[in-house]
């Protein structure tokens, strides 16, 4: 066997690389290459003067109870549970989240016709669904849609809600019944219901060395961290010679590949860096930019762990306050957090010095922070790949894509990978079944 020649080769190793590189057999020569100089792709944990933060928020959450046995046993006794409580900021009035489930926290008269909007919908015979923002109107009513659920949407997606289909997008928005509907009327406390009620978060001792979710990325790496060649960027991938070509500081690398390739880098790179050449999509995507806000004085004063902003007057979607994730997040006497901004990823890129003036004016604003003088600094990380826009055709063109790629023994995977929305447990889930099918065949 020739140097560079492995039985699969693994483009990426973020959590969908690393946990399919776990559970391979051990019996096969696997290596991931990976272009950054540390592994975790989105979920890496960020440490600047002493704050920490996470490269994106992550809670853990799961839906399937064998993947959550798996994780929880990777992940430890560091790991805790985590509620996530958070208002809803509207130009009406602040709520509770889930929006759907809390309209009582409005003025009086639009609660009622958001209630009104929702009944009245849910008795109307179902329609054909055009598009996203017909799904949105469907789902849950006129009024609720005019009061938060089309700003927020337009302010993430930063295209008319019309173009967007309506499948890929609801991964994170409930239906609710009538009577949890109308019992949001009354704002009683209540347990919070949302796709991540039962969530786990990383709260290690003060003083740990690592805080945040890529703790979760260390415990799962130890075991392939040999097999993982960092600061190399895939360049091409061969499908006819089976060879991935890498650049890194030292040069150029090409790695054979025997049994397979599984490209875990965005479906867009792939593509573009693949021979022979494949025929063009046209798939589009939205970044979020990361502000990491240090700040000293007193915090702001609030159990939630984020709150969310539908108006467009403020730059950010979502605020997330790192001391209610762990209390040791930043030094003593200081506190944090993140704000996050969507952008569109073919529209110009955003000004850092004017973001952070656009941001500091919000928060002053919004009376979050109390004075100019409790700023420390700003610092940001631009995610460029952060959610797959979908328009009508999409999926389809995606599922075509996938296939011409499996005949070439090249396996898509993870979630731009597959250009899907998955979370952190989805991802883990699928690498541990494209495992077994590999090391089935
Ligand atoms: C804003 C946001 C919030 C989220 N919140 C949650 C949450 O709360 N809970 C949850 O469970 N999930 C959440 N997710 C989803 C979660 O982040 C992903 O499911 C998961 O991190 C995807 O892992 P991946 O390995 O598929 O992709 P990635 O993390 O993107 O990994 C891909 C890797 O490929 C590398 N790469 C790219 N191009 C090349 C190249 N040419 N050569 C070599 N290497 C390359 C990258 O550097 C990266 O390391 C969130 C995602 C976003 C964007």
């Amino acid at each position: 066997m020739e140097k560079n020649e492995y039985d699969y080769v693994i483009l990426g190793a973020g959590l969908s690389g690393i946990s399919l590189a776990t559970k391979l057999k051990k019996s096969n020569r696997t290596v991931l290459l990976e272009k950054s100089n540390e592994p975790g792709g989105l979920v890496k944990s960020i440490e600047i003067n002493g704050f920490w933060f996470d490269a994106v928020l992550h809670l853990l959450h799961y839906h399937n109870p064998k993947v959550e046995r798996q994780l929880k046993k990777i992940g430890g006794s560091v790991f805790k549970p985590i509620a996530p409580k958070a208002d809803v900021h509207t130009s009406h009035g602040i709520t509770k989240f889930p929006f759907q489930l809390n309209v009582g926290g409005l003025p009086k008269d639009l609660a009622i016709e958001c209630a009104h909007d929702y009944i009245e919908n849910a008795y109307q015979k179902p329609r054909k669904v055009k598009n996203f923002e017909d799904w949105l109107l469907q789902s849950f009513g006129q009024k609720m849609c005019e009061i938060f659920f089309f700003p927020y949407n337009n302010k993430m997606w930063k295209r008319p809600l019309k173009s967007l289909g309506t499948r890929d997008f609801v991964w994170n928005i409930q239906n609710y019944s009538i009577p949890k509907v109308l019992n949001g009327l009354f704002r009683e406390e209540k347990k919070i219901e949302a796709y991540n009620a039962n969530s786990w978060y990383p709260i290690p001792k003060k003083g740990a060395k690592k805080r945040c979710m890529g703790i979760l990325i260390d415990k799962l790496k130890a075991p392939i961290n040999q097999q993982i060649h960092l600061k190399e960027e895939v360049v091409e991938v061969d499908s006819k010679k089976r060879c991935v070509t890498t650049k890194s500081a030292h040069g150029i690398q090409h790695y054979y590949y025997k049994k397979g390739c599984i490209s875990t880098i965005p479906l867009p790179v792939l593509q573009k860096i693949t021979i022979p050449k494949q025929k063009k999509t046209n798939l589009k995507l939205n970044g979020v930019l990361y502000a990491m806000v240090m700040l000293k004085g007193k915090p702001y004063e609030t159990t939630n762990l984020w709150d969310y902003f539908s108006d467009e007057e403020v730059i950010f979607s979502r605020i997330i306050y790192m001391q209610n994730f762990d209390p040791h997040s930043a030094p003593n006497g200081k506190w944090s957090f993140m704000a996050e901004i969507t952008y569109k990823a073919e529209a110009k890129k955003l000004d850092p010095k004017k973001t952070a003036a656009k941001i500091k004016k919000n928060l002053l604003a919004l009376n979050i922070v109390k004075s100019k003088k409790d700023f420390i600094d700003i610092e940001f990380v631009d995610h460029k790949y952060a959610y797959a826009v979908f328009e009508k055709s999409t999926s389809q063109e995606v599922r075509k894509v996938t296939k011409s790629y499996a005949n070439k023994d090249i396996h898509l995977l993870g979630r731009y990978g597959k250009w899907q929305y998955q979370s952190m447990a989805q991802v883990y889930e699928e690498a541990v079944a494209k495992a077994d099918e590999l090391n089935k065949s």
